[in-house]
């Protein structure tokens, strides 16, 4: 294998690598914004669990004031029953304290049926917040490992590219150049073994001849389909 084609070969790896990470460093915002999502989505939900339980609240309360005025009205009217001055009036009196009494019984029902609704809705809002609570240290975590994950992702590509650097240096600049317009072009390899006699970047099958040159190799043969270089892999 010619000397220029091992060096390319090592460089592509090199680059390949280097693809990979800092395609994982693109992708970390995308990740890290949906575990934030999900956790304001987890926010929404307490939200809403709170707003039910304050107004079932706020309705309990509502009838306990309607009670309590109903009661003043029956101890007024009570009061008032030894000042009526005939049957008729003293009648009507009492059907309006009945009328009263059953109202506050109606009243009343409403209440308990208020009040169980007010336990199945606690109960839902106290789950609501402990999942919140552990999906906001799971978030947390997360965003940490994202971070971290990021921090040496960084250091690695780093570390490859001055490692490319150095390799690229010592390849003819020519070849380097043709090297990354092919790669640049297909974007996956530019330097490729035969396979099978075909290209192994597009896998069409190779003439007799460009394999022969190929396993020669005293010259730089390309694929005559998509350009790459080809070696031949023992
Ligand atoms: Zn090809």
């Amino acid at each position: 294998m010619l000397k220029v084609l091992e060096d390319l070969v090592v460089l592509q790896e090199i680059d390949l690598k280097r693809g990979a990470l800092l395609r994982e460093i693109g992708d970390l915002p995308n990740r890290k914004a949906l575990a934030e999502a999900r956790l304001s989505d987890r926010r929404q939900r307490l939200t809403e669990a709170e707003d039910a339980w304050k107004k079932n609240a706020a309705a309990i309360k509502e009838i306990e004031v309607e009670i309590e005025t109903l009661r003043q009205q029956i101890a007024k009217m009570l009061s008032q029953q030894y000042e009526v001055k005939n049957n008729d009036q003293y009648r009507a009196l009492m059907a309006e304290i009945a009328g009263a009494r059953d109202k506050i019984r109606a009243l009343e029902d409403r209440e308990i049926e208020r009040m169980e609704e007010s336990e199945t809705l606690k109960a839902a809002l106290e789950q609501v917040k402990a999942e919140l609570q552990s999906d906001e240290r799971e978030t947390a975590e997360a965003v940490r490992e994202f971070d971290a994950r990021d921090a040496q992702l960084r250091r690695e590509a780093e570390g490859l590219e001055s490692e490319r650097a150095g390799r690229a240096a010592g390849i003819e600049p020519d070849w380097l150049a043709r090297y990354e317009r092919i790669l640049q072009h297909h974007g996956d390899r530019a330097v490729v073994p035969i396979e099978r006699q075909a290209c192994g970047g597009c896998h069409m099958k190779l003439t007799p001849q460009t394999i022969q040159d190929a396993r020669r190799a005293q010259s730089i043969v390309t694929c005559g389909y998509c350009g790459r270089l080809l070696y031949w892999k023992e």
